[in-house]
């Protein structure tokens, strides 16, 4: 089936994003009419200001490892069927020029554009219809079809694609629409936290952080059993960083973090040896060859700062050394939606089939991208997700009209 009529499509997909693009690129490739939703004035605004503007697009060593949902098996499915090497090759033949950073992580050479670009060329080829600044109002399933009730019209459509993501950044147009649909339609749905976020801290520690904003160091972070290694920043309000980012996702409220202040160093040798060939100097002195000046002073008290190498105990030397590997904070919380990358949580994927991502009880209806409680570490595996999910969809959509 294809264009109907007016308002008529094969598929509707509501949110211009990551996820709804792809979707709507392989569907109207595969032969469908498809039409586009979005409340925001433009296609694909994640999209832009991603990786600073230089796209993370996807992780080489992208795999089911770096996701979090309550089922872990879900994303296999289609992170294989349309995995990190195929959105690669996407990216070569749109002739889009990138680089890898560490850890795998993949940006463009330019710009965030070129992918938005990239997406939006078989949606112009196609013919994909796009509505932009459309409010959907109500959405209903009647016989075989949805009726999509919008602001600037009614559409029908015989499959229905929410692509709506989830809650990050407000001001960019991130809202609860693809969750209140699910739940109208009766699908379980896993509650939202904000995640890949930056801590604060109240009171005395928000004070004493405070005096760091602006020093950067490698450490290793660890909480509930997962510990990253990355750069640790201090800021005004209390800790970001890729390190303390990644973390985020595993801590919850009450949750204390562990700070390795020297991975990969043995702190304890280094003092013996420092004792050995400088024992009057100062512990505070020594500690500043191995940590940011302004750190020191906030780990160890004054009168332990001053006290001379050849004066320390064995018991406080190995004391400190606990403390160099094991700094304990406790923050009070994060800076929520507002500045985070991501939302945990989404559509339970208990309701989704893993390879298609429609809903088992609404034939029809599909979920992909972030609005699925499907979400990735730092490091392009959100937007591979977006991809795969976006990919899934849009495949079997087709396949079955
Ligand atoms: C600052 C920032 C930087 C990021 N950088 C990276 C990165 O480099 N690499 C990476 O992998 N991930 C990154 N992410 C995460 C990544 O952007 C998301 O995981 C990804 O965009 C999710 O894709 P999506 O299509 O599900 O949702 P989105 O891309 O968020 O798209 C959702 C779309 O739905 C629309 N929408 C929402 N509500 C409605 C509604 N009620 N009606 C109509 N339309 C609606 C929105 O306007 C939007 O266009 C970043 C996120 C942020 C916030």
């Amino acid at each position: 089936m294809h264009n109907t009529g007016m308002g008529e499509y094969d598929v509707v997909i509501v949110g211009a994003g990551a996820a709804g693009l792809m979707c709507a690129g392989t569907a109207a490739m595969m032969g469908q009419s498809v039409l586009v939703i979005d409340h925001a004035e433009k296609a694909g605004k994640k999209i832009l200001i991603s990786g600073g503007g230089r796209c993370n697009f996807t992780n080489r060593f992208a795999g089911p490892g770096n996701f979090l949902s309550a089922n872990p098996h879900f994303c296999k499915s289609a992170l294989a069927r349309f995995s990190a090497a195929d959105f690669i090759d996407m990216v070569e033949r749109a002739g889009i020029a990138w680089h890898e950073r560490k850890h795998g992580q993949l940006f463009c050479d330019e710009s965030a554009r070129d992918i938005l670009n990239m997406l939006l060329a078989p949606c112009r080829d196609a013919g994909v219809t796009f509505s932009l600044q459309t409010e959907v109002l109500a959405v209903k399933k009647e016989d075989h079809q949805f009726l999509i009730h919008a602001n600037k019209g009614d559409f029908h459509a015989k499959a229905l694609v929410i692509a709506t993501g989830g809650l990050s950044i407000p001001k960019m147009g991130a809202s609860a629409f693809g969750l209140k649909i699910a739940e109208s339609f009766g699908l379980k749905v896993i509650a939202p936290v904000a995640a890949l976020v930056p801590f604060t801290f109240t009171g005395k520690e928000k004070e004493r952080l405070e005096t760091l904003a602006g020093i950067s160091l490698d450490v290793n972070v660890s909480c509930n059993g997962r510990s990253f290694s990355e750069a640790m920043l201090f800021t005004h309000r209390g800790l970001s960083g890729p390190a303390i980012l990644q973390i985020s996702s595993f801590w919850r409220p009450g949750d204390t973090l562990l700070v390795d202040l020297l991975p990969g160093t043995d702190s304890a040798a280094f003092l013996e040896q420092k004792c050995r060939e400088r024992p009057q100097a100062q512990l505070t002195t020594v500690l500043c060859e191995l940590l940011p000046r302004r750190l020191v002073p906030l780990l160890i008290e004054h009168d332990l700062g001053e006290t001379r190498l050849c004066q320390l105990s064995q018991q406080q030397r190995r004391d400190l050394a606990v403390l160099l590997h094991g700094w304990q904070l406790k923050p009070n919380g994060t800076e929520g939606y507002r500045t985070s990358e991501v939302t945990l949580g989404g559509v339970d994927t208990d309701e989704l089939s893993s390879k298609t991502m429609q809903s088992k009880r609404v034939p029809g209806l599909y979920f992909i991208g972030e609005v699925v409680d499907v979400t990735g570490h730092l490091g392009g595996f959100n937007f591979q997700w977006a991809w795969s999910s976006g990919y899934a969809a849009g495949m079997a959509i087709a396949e079955v009209q």
